[in-house]
């Protein structure tokens, strides 16, 4: 509260810095409180510059929805190596548990299934995928980058790192307390059943057992090259056929969604990619200058991947509360199912990220397209408030932004169009007119350019 005694008065609230007591450095009187002459690594910190100098309209009492591949312990084995995030280190992800796994030429992820769903998006390299169904129906296949693949819950499979260079993919259980190094596996329950009941089980004497292995593999390193696929194809081929939807899709092989001068969005979802009934996913380009804009999801949680590029997002509660992160390449985001988002592209480099949820369908509500079909002028309806303000500069920059899902560039025409949203609202006899023109002093934190996880933008050959 404003006081007399006070050395410094508050400011009275602004656009750009709406709270009071006022938040942000702009506030501070003494340059003294802004400096941190604590224990600090400048390294770690300099990655969130975000976090170390929020914009003043970030409001606190959010929960952390920022996490890391980067950050998190790998498990190193011959042949391969995974991280994960689960909700035991990050604890707003509910739904879903992220897992980043590499598997060089010949590594092999031991057979087995677990109680989740399991969905992935390759990010580097090939690799090869088998799966069989609950009708005995197997199917293999070799992904690439791009590609993504969904087992559902319960079902059986491996994965094997082919040449030259094996691969390197991410996956999202649709739990958020699934762990990777948790699962099933076919080695730790033969290893764990009475010797007769194998005999009995496969049909052929208990000394065939004799070699197996005691302790169970995960990642192990095949020095068996890989046959080629059809020949592997023959090998597995059952009497009850092929599944009738493959658990593979070829997203990055797809014709975007949507595609504007500032990105494109590539959706696979239960409509497209039948088999993935609980988790739906979009891959988002955002090219530099580009912002994914104002939107929410009304039917699940996102959770968000970065593979390429840098960005910035603020998510929106309650209360209210703001916080804005940064994003690097191998970082993750949470945003709980209805809370107001966007990202933008803040380097010279594509941003290309992954929203992934547990849903059967993408869902997302725009806040552009709701204000710009709401009703401007109505009888009854009251004049010359803030929402009808809004929805004149909703109307005036639909000039700009695109449909669902929007990607919005500050080129020269939005910033035509930004323009006559402000003339606009200026002509608005409001009961604080002339706030919402008023220039925040906060400055943009700076974000060095940093190199794209993956350089390759080449992709094979779509498969049959
Ligand atoms: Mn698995
Ligand atoms: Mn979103």
């Amino acid at each position: 509260m404003t006081s007399a005694a006070n050395a410094a008065p508050e400011k009275s609230p602004t656009f750009g810095n709406p709270d009071q007591p006022a938040e942000g450095a702009v506030n501070v009187t003494n340059p003294k409180a802004l400096t941190d002459p604590g224990p600090q690594d400048p390294t770690l910190a300099g990655t969130q510059p975000a976090f170390l100098n929020p914009p003043a309209t970030d409001v606190n009492g959010m929960p952390q929805y920022w996490a890391s591949f980067n950050l998190a312990p790998k498990r190193i084995q011959n042949g391969g190596w995974a991280r994960q995030v689960t909700q035991d280190d990050f604890k707003i992800s509910t739904t879903v548990a992220g897992v980043n796994m590499r598997l060089g030429p010949g590594g092999v992820r031991e057979l087995h299934w677990h109680q989740q769903a399991e969905w992935a998006v390759m990010t580097y390299g090939t690799c090869r995928v088998t799966i069989l169904d609950t009708m005995g129906r197997p199917q293999v296949a070799d992904v690439k980058e791009g590609d993504l693949w969904y087992f559902p819950a319960g079902l059986p499979h491996s994965l094997q790192g082919l040449e030259p260079d094996g691969c390197e993919f991410v996956l999202a259980f649709d739990n958020g307390e699934s762990s990777e190094f948790n699962t099933l596996l076919v080695t730790d329950w033969i290893a764990h059943t009475p010797p007769d009941v194998l005999a009995k089980n496969f049909g052929v004497p208990v000394e065939a057992f004799k070699n197996i292995p005691l302790h169970n593999r995960w990642i192990y390193q095949s020095n068996i090259p890989a046959p080629p696929l059809p020949t592997v194809e023959t090998q597995m081929a059952a009497v009850a056929g092929k599944p009738p939807n493959p658990f593979v899709f070829r997203l990055g092989d797809m014709q975007p969604n949507r595609e504007t001068k500032s990105g494109t969005v590539r959706i696979a979802d239960s409509t497209n990619f039948h088999v993935s009934k609980t988790i739906a996913a979009s891959q988002v380009i955002v090219k530099p200058g580009g912002m994914r804009e104002m939107h929410w999801h009304p039917n699940a949680d996102e959770w968000l991947y970065i593979l390429k590029g840098t960005g910035r997002a603020t998510v929106f509660n309650t209360g209210p509360a703001a916080l804005t992160a940064n994003f690097r390449p191998g970082d993750i985001g949470y945003m709980k199912k209805a809370l107001g988002h966007y990202l933008e592209n803040t380097g010279n480099t594509d941003l290309v990220y992954m929203e992934v949820f547990r849903a059967d369908r993408f869902e997302e509500v725009s806040l552009s397209d709701w204000l710009a079909h709401s009703p401007i002028e109505r009888k009854g309806y009251p004049r010359n408030t803030v929402r009808r303000s809004f929805c004149a500069a909703a109307i005036q920059s639909a000039s700009f932004v695109f449909a669902i899902p929007r990607i919005e560039k500050h080129d020269s025409a939005g910033s035509n169009a930004a323009q006559r949203i402000l003339k606009a609202l200026e002509t608005e006899s409001r009961p604080h007119a002339g706030t919402y023109i008023e220039a925040s002093t906060t400055k943009r934190p700076t974000i060095k350019q940093t190199k794209p996880l993956v350089t390759s933008e080449a992709h094979g050959q779509p498969s049959a």
